[in-house]
């Protein structure tokens, strides 16, 4: 399972950075897009500088519904993509949506959305989110968008499918920084509040994020 960071706050080798998230996730020959940044224009030069091709992608992952994790959906949608996007989502963005991919799947429980890759479901108030957890030998990775229903509950939810390994995404405000105590890899991306305090905190286990970097996980 490899993650390729495509669009983030921060970016390196000569990619934009920008304020969104877009994670490539590739399992096997099989190629998922999770959120898609604020800017089209953007994701698409960040991804055309890493050799993506937007007909490669046969799934589309939204979080939820912020522009900063859909506003770049227009430049990578078509015919042939199937989009995940949690069940709250408006009625005009859903209808958008179907006008231009092949199938869209309303979220609202966990489920399996490929072989080795889950959705947590979407969970919290307000704005619903829903978070992927990744099948990996050492353990789960959890990959989230903004985690507005909390960390926390985010971990929580993904124990379902295994122990938690590695989570990676934004962690928006969370600050139970103890809490991360016994998750082995620490990736905090895009809207981390607490960047700099997870990385004092476990140097050994956690890891700078932005747009370019790559992860594998086996
Ligand atoms: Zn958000
Ligand atoms: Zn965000």
């Amino acid at each position: 399972m490899k993650l390729r960071i495509v669009y983030d706050n921060e970016a390196k080798g000569g990619l934009e950075s920008d304020w969104g998230f877009s994670c490539l996730i590739e399992a096997g020959n099989r190629k998922l897009l999770f959120d898609t940044g604020a800017s089209g224009a953007i994701l698409s030069r960040n991804m055309q500088r890493l050799g993506i091709k937007k007909d490669e992608l046969e799934i589309i992952v939204l979080s939820h519904e912020h522009w900063d994790h859909i506003g770049g959906l227009d430049a990578v949608l078509h015919q042939k993509v199937a989009v995940y996007i949690p069940n709250s989502f408006t009625i005009e963005t859903k209808k958008k949506i179907k006008e231009q991919a092949a199938e869209v799947f309303e979220v609202s429980g966990p489920a399996d959305i490929i072989p080795g890759v889950h959705t947590t479901g979407e969970l919290g108030s307000g704005a619903k989110e829903q978070s992927l957890v990744l099948d990996t030998t050492e353990g789960v990775v959890v990959l989230t968008g903004c985690a507005h229903p909390g960390l926390d509950a985010i971990l929580e939810a993904a124990k379902q499918f295994g122990d938690v390994y590695g989570v990676i995404g934004g962690f928006h405000g969370f600050d139970k920084l103890e809490l991360l105590e016994g998750v082995e890899k620490l990736i905090p991306c895009h809207c981390t509040v607490h960047k700099t305090e997870i990385m004092d905190m476990y140097p050994e286990k956690a890891v700078w994020c932005g747009a370019g970097e790559v992860f594998e996980f086996y």
